[in-house]
């Protein structure tokens, strides 16, 4: 393809892509293929010679497409969300074609400067203390594997990266059972062993982990011989979206000297709107930090926000310096591969900066306010509604709720068959979790486009398919 043609098929994309979005209502939300559809479409070899450019956009729309899920439904409500705004496809659609690879910062040193400037902007904007300093990774699992080697390296003296890990003592991490799971596998990635993981009990409609109960195992820990690493808190765990009380837990943090990181990946966004901060209250003692603007902020994935009140920790966990890495004369600049564990890094700052000038903080704050909204409206109709049960209040914009007939058997089996009834249907998309113990359906809202209309629009899909249901069933 010559630089013609490719001006000429970018032009046909934004036309497709534009299209796309504004017609996504007309198409089912979650894919509806078999395993398999798709490899059978795909040729098994591929070409000796190369194909016309228009023959590959046909195959396209009728190989790829209808094995897409579209989380850019405006009724998508399943999992969080993973917003794309015009703006930072715009973005993405340039850092593409100049195809940045930031690791140094003389390696594009506008990707650099721009990377410090816009997680100094989102500081501003989430309400953090000039404490931290950010780094934008991609994605927040890799964040949080970057702070339990941070907290494996500071416990173990800066030893575990050139002794390693057999002849040291057994280190504690701490956190409750609500955890995502790049909790655990950063535990096993950074050699900790998932034995060390320490979950601790909830409380409250919050369902943060008690404190007390921490402070106690810590305690026992110490006595029995283990050597407690750090803490891993949530605000807006991905199950229910459950809190830690960040100021309880930074105290006890404090008083063992223990490193405390904060996996905000999906609640994090929303801090741009004062109200909702109390729900991380304390936030400013953490010692990291991670959200993902590509959940619900509008940048499209891969865009991790990782706040650190000591960098340095990091670096010192991180940074390798083979020759042909060495800036000769220019220490003192960043280099952010130094900051994370991929050596080569997109340019993922320029998407930030499209979309925060584009639609300014206000735009982003009214998106996320409606969504909280109507996530509370969402919830007081269906508690209103027979034999609909809220089984977790709504933080944010998330809430649980089971269908319970009375008299009905099999309340598991049936909310499972509810969820894949409705995500075969097609006209929304919900997935299901476990609360403590119990098979509950998870509603979110957070889709950029979707509407209030979308949501009673989601709730006559319930009650529809939920009606009928043979309740006698399990
Ligand atoms: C989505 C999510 C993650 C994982 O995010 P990635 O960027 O996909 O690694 C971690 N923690 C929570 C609470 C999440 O919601």
């Amino acid at each position: 393809m010559n630089w013609d043609e490719y001006a000429r098929w970018g032009k046909e994309i934004s036309d497709w892509g534009s299209d796309y979005h504004k017609t996504l209502r007309d198409r089912p939300v979650r894919a509806q293929v078999a395993p398999g559809d798709i490899a059978a479409l795909l040729s098994l070899s591929p070409p000796e010679q190369g194909e016309d450019m228009a023959v590959i956009m046909e195959d396209f729309e009728r190989v790829v497409m209808p094995g897409i899920t579209h989380w850019q439904h405006p009724r998508f409500f399943a999992y969080f969300p993973s917003n794309a705004s015009p703006p930072a496809i715009l973005a993405d659609f340039l850092t593409s074609t100049m195809a940045v690879n930031s690791l140094l910062w003389q390696t594009s040193p506008a990707a650099t400067e721009m990377e410090t400037r816009m997680m100094e902007w989102l500081r501003q904007a989430v309400g953090l203390s000039g404490d931290f300093a950010g780094v934008i990774q991609d994605s927040a699992s890799s964040a949080t594997l970057a702070a339990v080697l941070t907290m494996r390296e500071r416990s173990l003296n800066w030893q575990g990266n050139t002794k390693g890990l057999s002849s040291m003592p057994p280190l504690r991490l701490y956190c409750s059972g609500e955890v995502h799971s790049s909790i655990d596998r950063a535990v096993w990635v950074a050699g900790l062993g998932d034995s060390n993981i320490v979950r601790l009990p909830i409380e409250g409609p919050l369902r943060g982990l008690r404190a007390e109960a921490m402070r106690a195992a810590i305690i026992s820990d110490i006595a029995a011989g283990y050597k407690p690493a750090g803490i891993i808190a949530s605000t807006g765990a991905t199950g229910a979206g459950s809190c830690d009380s960040i100021r309880d837990i930074a105290k006890i943090a404090k008083e063992f000297d223990l490193y405390l990181h904060v996996d905000a990946a999906w609640a994090g966004s929303a801090m741009i709107c004062p109200e909702f901060r109390e729900l991380w209250d304390g936030i400013d003692a953490a010692d990291s930090i991670v959200f993902n603007p590509h959940k619900w902020l509008g940048v499209q994935f891969d865009c991790s926000a990782h706040f650190l009140k000591n960098p340095e920790d990091l670096v010192r966990t991180l940074a390798i310096q083979p020759e042909y890495l060495k800036t000769h004369g220019q220490d003192g600049l960043i280099n952010y591969s130094e900051w994370s564990i991929p050596l080569g890094r997109r340019f993922r700052a320029l998407k930030l900066w499209f979309l925060l000038r584009n639609y300014g903080l206000e735009e982003l704050r009214n998106r996320i306010r409606n969504h909280v909204e109507w996530s509370l409206v969402m919830a007081e109709t269906l508690r209103n509604t027979e034999n609909f049960e809220i089984v977790t209040e709504p933080i944010l914009s998330l809430f649980t709720f089971r269908y319970a007939p009375a008299g009905a058997t099999g309340l598991a089996a049936l909310n499972q068959k509810l969820v894949d009834e409705i995500n075969d249907d097609g006209r929304i998309y919900l997935t299901q979790t476990l609360i403590d113990g119990e098979k509950v359906i998870r509603f979110q809202v957070g889709q950029f486009d979707c509407t209030q209309e979308d949501i009673t629009f989601a709730y006559n899909v319930i009650c529809e398919i939920a009606g009928r249901q043979d309740v006698s069933y399990g």
